[in-house]
């Protein structure tokens, strides 16, 4: 069995498979690797919190882990330690893979305070996230300074992953027509940081779509009086451009953020919303596995499909079941 000591003492090498095989054991669904995951979050929640932990996200191509290897390594330079975790929602919905098929970060892969871990599908996006809030625990227990939390951005994915970090940075091209649709469908407003990257490709195009966004998220913020102005940086993962200023920026956000009390009130907010995501999540598999509902749920299904049920009403049926209450009306 895994303890934390295992992921605190002792040869970096040693340490890292240690980590690499208790988020393994996160990831199972055996109820006895469950209760040792659970025996070691306990023991690793004291020594866990320390870390920045930075979203980032944006659409296939945009240059997400060709950013994460210039920013992590630009980091590891500076002598932090990074973890690197991928929230890939590609797997539940396509059966493939859009994070984990390539060859990604190689130089950061090789760097001995960098630690990279793709997570595997989990069938509901929310079984990911919630799972990576977990293994960011474990990296911060094992010493991370540092965890850099990525994702493909498909509009759920972008919730779950500013849902759990403190600071949540979208990569943009420089296309203005795309910011602004990212603004109309929201997104933007999660965001705290925003790069242009590629910037190296049409440096005029990138400023007129910074001064863009620049000014779309200003009359976005004196509409919903909030208090942080997300900062627009531009430049290049490829050559690093602008990378420094980004992580310059981070760190603005975060002192921005403690100064105004929202950091530990971001963090508690987190907490509890990872507390409500696992009820949820043991809930359904609970509900699913039960043998009235399991004996009900096709029949009543097939009632739906027919029109010969309301849904609100088979779910009623099914739920007391669950409840072990009789059905009403
Ligand atoms: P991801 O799908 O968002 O992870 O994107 P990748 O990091 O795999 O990058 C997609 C492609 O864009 C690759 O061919 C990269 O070499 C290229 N790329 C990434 N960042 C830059 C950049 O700043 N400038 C230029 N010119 N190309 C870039």
């Amino acid at each position: 069995m895994i303890g934390v000591a295992a992921l605190r003492e002792g040869p970096a090498a040693a340490r890292r498979r240690a980590l690499a095989k208790a988020i393994t054991l996160l990831e199972s669904s055996l109820p006895a690797h469950r209760a040792q995951a659970d025996a070691l979050l306990t023991e690793a929640l004291p020594h866990s919190g320390g870390a920045i932990r930075v979203g980032l996200s944006g659409v296939p191509g945009v240059g997400k882990s060709s950013f994460i290897e210039s920013l992590g390594l630009h980091l590891v330079g500076q002598g932090l330690t990074v973890a690197v975790l991928a929230v890939d929602p590609s797997s539940s919905v396509s059966g493939g893979s859009i994070l984990g098929d390539k060859t990604r970060m190689e130089k950061l892969a090789i760097e001995p305070n960098a630690f990279i871990r793709p997570s595997p599908s989990r069938g509901t996006l929310g079984g990911v996230a919630s799972h990576t809030r977990e293994v960011m625990r474990l990296c911060e227990a094992a010493g991370f300074d540092v965890i850099l939390v990525e994702t493909v951005g498909v509009g759920q994915s972008e919730v779950a992953v500013a849902g759990m970090t403190d600071c949540f940075a979208l990569l943009q091209l420089p296309n203005a027509g795309d910011d602004l649709q990212a603004l109309k469908k929201g997104v933007m407003e999660l965001a705290d940081l925003i790069f242009i990257n590629k910037a190296d490709l049409d440096p005029n195009a990138a400023m007129r779509a910074r001064a863009q966004i620049v000014s779309s998220l200003r009359l976005h913020n004196q509409a919903h009086g909030a208090q942080w102005l997300p900062e627009v940086l531009q430049g290049s993962a490829l050559s690093a451009e602008g990378v420094a200023e980004f992580w310059a920026a981070v760190q603005r956000h975060r002192a921005h953020q403690r100064e105004a009390g929202q950091f530990e009130a971001r963090r508690h907010a987190q907490d509890l919303a990872w507390l409500q995501e696992r009820i949820d999540e043991g809930l359904r598999l609970a509900f699913a596995a039960h043998p009235g509902v399991a004996a009900h749920w096709p029949k009543l299904k097939d009632d739906v499909r027919a029109g010969r049920l309301a849904a609100s009403t088979a779910a009623r049926a099914l739920l007391n079941e669950f409840l072990g209450e009789k059905t009403h009306g």
